[in-house]
């Protein structure tokens, strides 16, 4: 399948949307109820974590998705096995916590002997015999969707498989099916279809789930706090998504997540379930590039590295889809210079990661994609280095949320300084993207009239073109 811009985008937002839901859930699991718009990524939790590290939902999806990004086939036996062995691996060397079914049935296998996913879903058929079917493999099951997205039978068959390798019971089953063509959908349409899924799982299932669905639907997300179950888990994401699409565009994302969190109970889970269906509807460049910044987790991975993973996946390359090769273009001019409305604020091109010393530039902030040795060039802290999706052309379809993506990586520059950072913000050339930037960063400051006329002179040239006129048009 050829992809565009656009589906490319929203491909590369669904493990970070896992991963960003999780991380702002994880200090809440199973503590006192927060209110909307309180919870933040400050660690804790029952790991206890650091700021921003995601938890087993996350790094079970992570084995899931390097097994496929590594060149597995999870439509074969085979794949299953890779996967099936990622997560013993994970269970013995990352796993910061782990369900008690997962657990259990990992231990199982351990012990068995015989091809690893035949053993792993046998044990988790019997522990779905006595009437199992937590939200263990729900909360893994967003990835799954970007495994084959010209083929809604084969996303299920692949959503039913890897499920029953720890939780076999039928509802587990559907609604891993359901979800994962949820997400499926959102990445090659751009829209939510919660209901996509119901024609791939059989009456009179099928009935009954679409039942629990209007319920999701018709009763307040907050009805849904008994969340540990696998049903009541969909259910209270997608009454959190659909609670707050009257919210128009990527501000859903935060708005969502805040709302499902303070429903309270496993609120890392039901936030990681959200937030890949989220990030598949949104895409990368419709997340909060602070949040993408903040992320880290197991086994040693930031934010850009979801993102490279699950392009991988989704584009069947095993080639770096974003971070990893060097990208450094062979002619990037220096430029260096300080913006006209915050002197710590540095204007710069690629050839400036190199000189962020000489600069001293303490955090980067990249509108243009950079290769690891770029990163380790600039030699600024991994939380310290933000990335924008944000592409640098003049056809309105590459982009498909221009100024909130504008507004979002002036804001992200705001958080850094606040925090005392003097900021490069830097693209390939500093002809577009950076100044397009830096005056969204003058309008949310409310630097006063001029800012286009002071910008210009400040980077040496004359701005045009559709970012430009954007950031020209923000009303911030
Ligand atoms: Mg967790």
């Amino acid at each position: 399948m050829r992809f565009t811009s656009i589906q490319k985008d929203r491909a590369g937002g669904v493990l970070i949307g896992q991963a960003i839901g999780d991380a702002l859930g994880v200090p809440y699991e199973f503590g006192a109820p927060i209110s909307v718009g309180e919870a933040a990524m400050i660690g804790g939790g029952l790991g206890p974590y650091a700021p921003g590290e995601w938890s087993d939902d996350t790094q079970m999806a992570i084995c899931i998705a390097q097994a496929s990004a590594d060149g597995a086939d999870l439509r074969t036996d085979a794949g299953l096995d890779e996967v099936a062995a990622g997560f013993l691996r994970w269970q013995t060397r990352g796993a910061s916590d782990i369900g008690i079914q997962t657990s259990r049935v990992l231990n199982v296998a351990r012990k068995s002997s015989g091809p690893l996913a035949d053993v792993m879903t046998t044990a988790a058929r019997a522990a779905a015999r006595e009437g199992r079917a937590g939200n263990g493999a729900l909360m893994r099951t967003s990835v799954v969707g970007l495994v084959d997205l010209g083929d809604p039978e084969a996303t299920a068959d692949v959503a039913a498989r890897v499920s029953a390798l720890t939780h076999a019971d039928q509802r587990c089953i559907d609604s891993c099916v359901l979800w994962s063509e949820a997400v499926r959908v959102a990445v090659v349409e751009g829209r939510f279809d919660i209901r996509a899924g119901l024609s791939l799982i059989p009456e009179p299932r099928r009935t009954q789930w679409r039942e629990l669905i209007d319920q999701a639907e018709t009763q307040p997300p907050s009805a849904f706090d008994r969340n540990g179950f696998t049903v009541t888990a969909f259910q209270a994401a997608w009454s959190a998504i659909h609670a707050t699409r009257h919210i128009e565009g990527p501000d859903q994302v935060e708005a969502a997540l805040q709302t499902v969190i303070a429903i309270g109970h496993d609120t890392d889970t039901i936030a990681a379930i959200a937030g890949g269906l989220l990030g598949a509807r949104y895409g990368v460049s419709g997340l909060p590039s602070d949040l993408v910044r903040r992320v880290n987790g197991w086994p040693g991975l930031r934010g850009r590295d979801l993102v490279g993973l699950a392009l991988a996946i989704a584009t069947g390359s095993q080639e770096p889809q974003y971070s990893g090769a060097s990208m450094l273009s062979n002619y990037s001019p220096s430029l260096g210079v300080p913006h006209p409305d915050d002197c710590e604020v540095i204007l710069g091109t690629e050839s400036n990661l190199s000189r962020c010393g000489d600069l001293g530039v303490t955090a980067v902030v990249s509108l243009s994609r950079i290769g690891e040795p770029e990163l380790a060039a600039a030699g600024v802290g991994s939380g310290k280095h933000a990335e924008v999706w944000l592409i640098d052309s003049e056809n309105p379809a590459k982009n498909a949320h221009l100024a909130w993506t504008l507004t979002d990586a002036a804001r992200t520059i705001v958080a850094l300084r606040d925090q005392g950072e003097r900021v490069l913000v830097h693209c390939v050339q500093a002809e577009h993207r950076t100044p397009a930037v830096a005056l969204a960063y003058s309008r949310l400051r409310k630097a006063g009239p001029g800012a286009e006329a002071r910008i210009e002179e400040a980077i040496g040239h004359r701005v045009d073109g559709l970012l430009w006129r954007t950031a020209c048009q923000l009303n911030i």
